[in-house]
């Protein structure tokens, strides 16, 4: 059994800030923590 299926799918759900690297709403416009605009979604490309 594997479980990473759904963590992986909660990565990709989720936005980290460029500044201060915290965690994020997927629907957040800014970051929670020091409010910034520079959010990026936490994408990594699937080792394979
Ligand atoms: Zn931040």
């Amino acid at each position: 059994m594997s479980g990473t299926e759904i963590s992986d799918e909660a990565r990709l759900n989720k936005k980290i800030c460029m500044s201060c690297g915290a965690t994020n709403a997927p629907k957040a416009l800014k970051c929670r923590k020091c409010h910034s605009k520079q959010l990026r979604r936490k994408a990594r490309e699937p080792r394979r």
